[in-house]
C-alpha cells in the first residue's frame, strides 16, 4: 500500500542536494555505462523528490563512454590530452542519452549543463550559472553537470582533464546544497588502501581536514588510498562552503536516498561553517575592490552598529567607476573602510542617487534596483 510506504519513509535530512557520480560508479567497474545501475540511480533521485528534494547530479563517464563508443576500450594506455578531450565529446552524448532515458522512466526532464571552473572563477559567469541552476531546479528539471572537458585544457595537469570530485564541490558552493554525496567504488576514506590491505579500516567521520587526512589521501599526488586526494580537496571546498559531504559507496543499496535520510554511509565530513560566514568569506576573498562609497555618521553608525543595509541616504560620495554586481568598499568620512559588498547600483547611478530618499530612485533613474544600494545579505563588516 503507498500510504504505508510512505509511513516508513523516513523524512529527508537534506533538502537541496549534490550527487557525484563517479566512473567507476556508472560503469561498474567495466568498459561502458551500465544501464541498471543508472537506473537504480535515477529512481533513487525520483523517490526523493517526490519527498521534496532537490537534486543536481555531477556525473563522470564521458571519456570512458567515449572510448567504448569508438571502440578503443583497450587503449587505456593512450592519455594524451586532445585523444582524452575528443574521447569527452564523444562519450558525452551517450551519457546524455543514458540520463534522458533513465530519468524519462519517471517523468524527469533533465538539462546537460556543461561547466569549467574558469567559468565559476569570474563574477558573472559565477551570478549566471548560479541562476541557470537555481532556475532550473525551480522548474523541477534535473541538472546534470560535468566539466566541459573540451574547452578545460587550462586545468589540466599532467594527463589527467580536470576532476569532477572538485568540480562537485565548486556546484554544491555555488547552488548553498545542504548535502554533497560523492559516491565511489570506494566507500569512504579508509586507514589504508583497502584494495591492498583488506584490514583497512573505514574513517567514519573526519571534523578537520588536516594534514593527517591529507597525507591518508596522499596529498596532492593523488596516489593516496583509492584516489581520494581529489575527493578530499572537495570535501574541504564545500564543507568551507557550509555544506555537509559523504564520500559514500556508489554501490551500496539506496546509498543516496540512506545518506539523504540522515544515514551515515562511508565518511562524514560536517560542514565547518555556517553558510552565510562562507559566502561573506568567499565575496571578501574572490573579489578586488572596484571603488569606494563614502557615508555619513549617521549611516557608518547603522552599519557598524545594527549590520543594516546601505541605503542612498547616507551617501555622500562615490570614487572610482564600477557596475552593478562589482564589489566596492563603504568608507567612513574620516577614510576608514568598514565594510565591503556587492553594490546594486553602478558608480553613474550612485552618483545621481546619492542623499536621496530611496523613494526617489525609480524617479530619478527611471528603473530601480531595490531600495538598498549594498543590501546586508551581499556585505561584510571589516
Ligand atoms: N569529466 C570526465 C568524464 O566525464 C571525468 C573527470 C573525473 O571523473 O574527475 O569522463
Amino acid at each position: 500500500m503507498s500510504t504505508q510506504n510512505e509511513d516508513q519513509t523516513p523524512a529527508l535530512k537534506y533538502k537541496r542536494i549534490v550527487a557525484k557520480i563517479g566512473t567507476n560508479v556508472l560503469t561498474a567497474g567495466t568498459d561502458r555505462l551500465n544501464m541498471e545501475l543508472m537506473a537504480d540511480l535515477a529512481a533513487q533521485v525520483a523517490a526523493l523528490r517526490k519527498q521534496g528534494a532537490e537534486l543536481i547530479v555531477v556525473t563522470s563517464g564521458a571519456i570512458a563512454t567515449g572510448r567504448h563508443r569508438l571502440g578503443m576500450s583497450d587503449r587505456k594506455d593512450r592519455k594524451d590530452i586532445p585523444f582524452r578531450q575528443v574521447l569527452a565529446a564523444v562519450g558525452q552524448t551517450d551519457l546524455m542519452q543514458a540520463y534522458q532515458e533513465i530519468f524519462a522512466r519517471h517523468d524527469i526532464t533533465i538539462a546537460q549543463t556543461l561547466l569549467t571552473r574558469r567559468d565559476l572563477a569570474d563574477r558573472v559567469g559565477y551570478l549566471n550559472a548560479r541562476n541557470t541552476l537555481l532556475a532550473m531546479l525551480d522548474l523541477g528539471v534535473v541538472p546534470i553537470v560535468n566539466e566541459n572537458d573540451v574547452v578545460a585544457v587550462d586545468e589540466i595537469e599532467g594527463a589527467k582533464i580536470g576532476d569532477n570530485d572538485n568540480l562537485s564541490a565548486f556546484v554544491a558552493n555555488l547552488v548553498d546544497a545542504d548535502l554533497l554525496a560523492i559516491l565511489t567504488d570506494i566507500g569512504g576514506l579508509f586507514s589504508a588502501d583497502p584494495r591492498v590491505q583488506p584490514a583497512a579500516e573505514l574513517i567514519p567521520r573526519v571534523e578537520t581536514i588536516d594534514e593527517e587526512i591529507e597525507a591518508l589521501a596522499g596529498g596532492t599526488t593523488g596516489h593516496g588510498v583509492g584516489g581520494m586526494a581529489t575527493k578530499i580537496q572537495a570535501a574541504r571546498l564545500a564543507t568551507g562552503g557550509g555544506t555537509d559531504v559523504f564520500i559514500a559507496s556508489g554501490r551500496e543499496a539506496d546509498a543516496l536516498k540512506r545518506l539523504a535520510h540522515g544515514e551515515a554511509l562511508g565518511t562524514h565530513f560536517p560542514a565547518a561553517v555556517d553558510r552565510m560566514e562562507s559566502r561573506k568569506r568567499w565575496m571578501l576573498a574572490a573579489l578586488s575592490v572596484k571603488g569606494d562609497i563614502v557615508v555619513d555618521d549617521g549611516a557608518s553608525k547603522v552599519l557598524r552598529e545594527k549590520e543594516a543595509s546601505l541605503l542612498p541616504a547616507g551617501i555622500q560620495k562615490v570614487e572610482g567607476v564600477f557596475s552593478r554586481g562589482e564589489t566596492v568598499a563603504i568608507v567612513d568620512g574620516r577614510g576608514n573602510r568598514i565594510a565591503c559588498g556587492i553594490t546594486n547600483y553602478s558608480s553613474e547611478e550612485i552618483q545621481r542617487i546619492r542623499g536621496l530618499h530611496s523613494d526617489k530612485i525609480e524617479e530619478v533613474l527611471g528603473h530601480h534596483y531595490g531600495s538598498e544600494v549594498l543590501h546586508r545579505n551581499n556585505m561584510v563588516l571589516l
